[in-house]
C-alpha cells in the first residue's frame, strides 16, 4: 500500500528489518535534494538570507517533533541518535548521582538504555540494578516494585523491546517511579514509528529516539526532557552555540535545549525528521497500526505451523517485531540462506546480550516490519524460510 512511496522498493527486495533502520519515503529524498540545492546554511549564526531561511526551517522542524510527541520546542534537543539521547542524559547523571543512590533497568534493555546506566553508576559510585521480566515477555512488575526504592533516581525502560516487541506499561512504571521520587526515561526507539507516543499522557521526564527509525535521515535523534529536568542537567558538550558567556576565568551556559547542541547541528537531518513525521502523521497510526497487525498475524500463524519454533516470549504480545530460534540450526545460518534470498533480516543479540542470557540463547533471528511491508513479503520470508529448514536438516 506504502510500498511506493519508498523508492528503494523498484528493487526487488524483501526488506524485514525497519527495527534496525527503516526506508526511507520519497518526500524526504525530495526534501533534503531541494534544500541543500536552495536553503543550505548553518543555522544560528550568520545575517544573509540563507542564513536566516535554514535557522528559521531548524526551529521549526524542532516545532514539529515537538508537536508530533506532544512538547513544546524548548523540551527538544536534537543528538546524533537515540544512543547519543540516552549518553546525554547518563552522563549528565554521572555527575548528579551519589554513591547511595540507584539506578534501576530493566533486563530487556538496548545496550544503549543498559551500558550507559551502568557506566555511569561505575562513575558515581551509585548502584545498578536490573528488574527482570516474566517468560511470556512482558516486564515482571512485581520485581520492578521490589527492586524500586527510596533510593531510585532514574528508572531507563523502553516503551518497546527491539528483541520483544512488547508495549510496555509506562503509565504505570511512571506512577510508581514517581511516588519514590525517580525520574523515568523512556526508550521510544521501537514504539516512535508504530504506535502514538504522546510525552503529555505517559508522564515521562525524559525520552530518547532515533530519526533513522522512524522512515527520517541517519545522524538524528531527539531528546526530550520536561523543562527543569534539562535544567538540572550539566551540559553534554563544549563549544559553539551552546554557551551564554565566554571570559578566560569562566563560561556560562545558554539555556535548555541550546545547552546541549554544543556546534554545528545535524541541520539537513533534523529538517528532514521533519518531513518524515509529516509523512506519517498524514497517514496516522490508526492505518499503520491495523496494517502492521494484520502482518504480525499472518506471520506469526506462519511461523507456529512450523514445529521446533522457539519464539523469545509470547507472540501474542508483540508489536511489527518478532524475535525466535529454530531448534537445531544456528540463526547465522537460517540468516545466511535468507540473505541469498534477497530477504534482509536481523540475526544475533539485536544489542540486548543479557535479555539473550535471561532466554538462554546467543542469538536469535529477527523479523521487523515497517508501514511499507506487504503480505506477500511474509509470504516470501515463509517460503525463504521454510527452503533455509530443509537445507539444513
Ligand atoms: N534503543 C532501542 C530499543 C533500539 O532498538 C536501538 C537501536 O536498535 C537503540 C536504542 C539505539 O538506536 P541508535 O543506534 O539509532 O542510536
Amino acid at each position: 500500500m506504502f510500498k511506493k512511496d519508498f523508492p528503494i522498493f523498484s528493487q526487488k527486495i524483501t526488506y524485514l528489518d525497519s527495527a534496525a533502520t527503516t526506508q526511507k519515503p520519497k518526500v524526504l529524498l525530495n526534501q533534503t535534494d531541494t534544500f541543500y540545492k536552495k536553503d543550505y546554511s548553518n543555522v544560528h549564526r550568520g545575517t544573509c538570507g540563507l542564513a536566516n531561511q535554514a535557522t528559521s526551517m531548524y526551529e521549526q522542524a524542532r516545532e514539529k517533533v515537538a508537536n508530533f510527541i506532544g512538547g513544546e520546542s524548548k523540551n527538544i534537543v536534537f543528538t546524533k541518535g537515540a544512543t547519543e539521547a540516552i549518553n546525554l542524559v547518563a552522563a549528565g547523571y554521572a555527575q548528579i548521582l551519589k554513591p547511595e543512590d540507584e539506578v534501576l533497568v530493566s533486563i530487556a534493555e538496548h545496550h544503549a538504555n543498559f551500558v550507559s546506566w551502568q557506566q555511569a553508576c561505575l562513575k558515581s559510585g551509585a548502584t545498578f540494578k536490573v528488574f527482570n521480566i516474566l517468560p511470556d515477555g512482558r516486564l515482571d512488575m512485581d520485581d520492578f516494585k521490589a527492586k524500586l526504592t527510596d533510593k531510585t533516581k532514574i528508572v531507563a525502560v523502553a516503551h518497546v523491546s527491539n528483541v520483544l516487541g512488547v508495549i510496555n506499561p509506562v503509565k504505570e512504571i511512571v506512577e510508581l517511579a514517581h511516588e519514590k521520587g525517580a525520574k523515568v526515561l523512556l526508550d521510544a526507539s521501537q514504539s516512535i514509528s508504530h504506535l502514538p507516543v504522546d510525552v503529555n499522557d505517559l508522564a515521562v521526564d525524559y525520552l530518547a529516539f532515533s530519526g533513522h527509525k522512524v522512515y527520517g535521515p541517519t545522524g538524528i535523534g531527539v531528546l526530550y526532557g520536561k523543562i527543569e529536568c534539562l535544567n538540572e542537567l550539566p551540559p553534554y558538550q563544549f563549544g559553539g552555540d551552546m554557551i551564554d558567556e565566554v571570559t578566560q576565568e569562566k563560561t556560562t551556559f545558554a539555556l535548555a535545549p541550546a545547552k546541549f547542541e554544543a556546534g554545528t547541528p545535524p541541520i539537513t537531518q533534523a529538517i528532514g525528521l521533519a518531513v518524515s513525521l509529516e509523512y506519517l502523521k498524514k497517514i496516522g497510526f490508526d492505518k499503520i497500526q491495523k496494517h502492521e497487525k494484520a502482518l504480525m498475524k499472518t506471520l506469526i500463524k506462519g511461523l507456529k505451523e512450523i514445529p521446533n519454533i522457539q519464539f523469545l516470549g509470547d507472540p501474542k504480545y508483540k508489536t511489527a517485531l518478532v524475535s525466535f530460534n529454530m531448534a537445531g540450526i544456528h540463526p547465522n545460518d537460517l540468516g545466511f540462506i535468507l540473505a541469498k534470498e534477497n530477504v534482509c533480516v536481523r540475526i544475533g543479540h539485536h544489542c540486548a546480550m543479557p535479555l539473550h542470557n535471561y532466554f538462554k540463547m546467543a542469538a536469535s533471528l529477527r523479523v521487523s516490519f515497517g508501514l511499507y511491508n506487504t503480505k506477500e513479503d511474509v509470504q516470501t520470508f515463509l517460503k525463504a524460510f521454510h527452503k533455509a529448514i530443509g537445507f539444513f536438516k
